[in-house]
């Protein structure tokens, strides 16, 4: 066991309720396990943080989870919602963006999930598909029906990427439970992983020296049973210990 002081915080952020009472703040269990077996403490940054509440937690934090969720508002990307738009929350937008802001400055390590891959590429300036069931050329069905935790489509990793060094392969079978994905990565982000209908399932800074990897799939509903999975959230309690 490593001392205390070496076991890194990771701020993990969550969901906010839409258009329900009482609001409440939440977050999928699984994200909150899979840090805790890497070696983590996840620390859940509510959406209704203020942004000097916020500041004063990322001073603590060795690293940040971005989660998934629902749509992120394409007003922030320049577009017209689409009419498949759901669950659209401005409060987790503003935070999450802060959330991104401030990591990078401080150089801390991101892992960002399904909506995590979509609000970091839109915070760095990237456009998102909104709905990738209707926008041409994309045929294969991002929306499984099979359980969370079984895997639905293979995607092809980048050889030399961060991500397969990472995952340890250059293809994984994932699950996919989104309908938004990136379009145009963001600045300083270079797509690295793809499913077979070329829709973005990955991508990473584009500097080696720092640690932020996206996945467009749930790996935290894989770790149980995907070597690949578990390694993501290892390199992110790693990188954040370092
Ligand atoms: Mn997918």
């Amino acid at each position: 066991m490593p001392p205390v002081s070496r076991i890194p915080l990771i701020g993990v952020s969550t969901s906010i309720t839409v258009d329900k009472t009482p609001e409440r703040a939440y977050v999928n269990s699984t994200y909150l396990h899979a840090i805790q077996q890497a070696g983590g403490v996840p620390v859940p940054l509510p959406p209704q943080l203020s942004p000097r509440a916020l500041g004063t937690v990322a001073r603590e934090l060795h690293g940040l989870l971005l989660t998934g969720g629902g749509d992120i508002d394409p007003a922030l990307f320049g577009e017209a919602p689409h009419p498949t738009l759901y669950e659209v929350a401005p409060t987790r937008d503003a935070l999450e963006t802060a959330a991104v802001r401030l990591a990078l400055e401080r150089r801390l390590p991101i892992l960002a999930i399904c909506r995590g891959i979509q609000i970091l590429n839109v915070a760095l300036g990237g456009t998102l598909h909104q709905d990738v069931g209707t926008d041409p050329g994309t045929e294969l069905r991002h929306s499984q029906q099979a359980p969370r935790d079984q895997p639905s489509h293979k995607v092809q990793v980048a050889p030399g990427s961060r991500l397969a060094e990472v995952l340890g392969t250059d293809e994984v079978e994932v699950n996919s439970m989104h309908h938004q994905a990136v379009r145009a990565p963001g600045r300083g982000l270079v797509a690295v992983a793809w499913a077979p209908d070329q829709i973005i399932e990955g991508v990473e800074l584009d500097d080696r020296e720092r640690f932020v990897l996206a996945v467009q799939w749930h790996p935290e509903e894989l770790v149980s049973h995907s070597a690949p999975a578990r390694r993501l959230f290892s390199a992110l309690v790693d990188a954040a210990r370092a």
